[in-house]
């Protein structure tokens, strides 16, 4: 049982298992996409988030953020693993992509980072290159067997670029009308004000008798744990792990625009 113990699988190339160090490889050497990964941590959310809450246990936080997936136009197929504290959401590919080319690579790490970015995922995950817990396997955190709570089914390739050039072209209202369930929503979440009402629009929301202008950050900074401010991590204070900044979502944003269908040059 030994070496099933904090094992990895990836769904790369001939998605090998073993330990994280032995099997991730860098975007340019993966030649074969099976599918990616997303991973939910609910430690990472707010407590009080009303839109993606957090749970005690996996299942839990399942059902209480089952309403959100299955709005997912991709998420609400993905397999779902219990990895330990929190969820892997897995999309399998209904048909492995073949990158070819290192444009190919870069595209497919671009969709992948841009359709993870839909989801509060943990914004210092690995994109393309994310692993996840083979079904069977202990995690030491916890000693719980990673197991599949939702099966899933493949989602074509083709849904998951369709997806993500939606999000480009509208990417405040594809997230938002995932977690609010609409585009309109009284109070708006953001100020909660009495009477305010928030219409979603394509780059951004706006708040009617209250905050006015909201943006995907400020959409996900609600869902998010608040980081503690103007605390310098102290070294080997025994803090277990920094908490994901918010902030860090927003460099999740790039992504959308560099992955519309067009390879086009970068200014740099
Ligand atoms: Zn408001």
């Amino acid at each position: 049982m030994r070496q099933e113990v904090d094992q990895r699988e990836a769904l790369y190339n001939d998605r090998p298992v073993g330990p994280a160090g032995v099997i991730q490889v860098p975007v340019e050497r993966i030649t074969t996409l099976h599918g990616f990964v997303v991973d939910l941590d609910p430690v990472k959310l707010d407590p009080d988030n009303p839109l993606f809450p957090p749970a005690d246990s996996p299942r839990a936080f399942h059902q209480a953020i089952g309403r959100v997936l299955a709005r997912h136009p991709l998420f609400r197929d993905a397999e779902v693993r219990v990895s330990g504290t929190g969820l892997h959401l897995v999309v399998h590919l209904a048909s492995a992509v073949e990158l070819k080319t290192a444009a190919d690579q870069q595209r497919w790490k671009a969709v992948v980072r841009a359709a993870q970015s839909t989801l509060p995922a943990d914004p210092d995950a690995p994109g393309v290159t994310a692993l996840t817990r083979p079904v069977g396997s202990i995690n030491s955190k916890n000693g719980a067997a990673v197991e599949v709570i939702a099966p899933g089914e493949p989602v074509d390739p083709s849904r998951v670029v369709e997806f993500v050039e939606g999000l480009a072209a509208a990417p405040f209202r594809t997230v938002a009308t995932i977690l609010l369930g609409a585009d309109r929503f009284q109070p708006c979440p953001a100020c909660r004000g009495e009477g305010t009402r928030l219409d979603v629009l394509d780059q951004f929301g706006w708040c009617y008798g209250g905050c006015s202008k909201v943006s995907l950050e400020r959409l996900f900074d609600l869902v998010y744990r608040p980081e503690p401010r103007s605390e310098k991590p102290r070294a080997g204070a025994g803090e277990p792990r920094r908490r994901a900044s918010p902030r860090r979502a927003i460099a999740a944003k790039p992504p959308l625009r560099a992955a519309r269908s067009k390879p086009r040059k970068k200014p740099r």
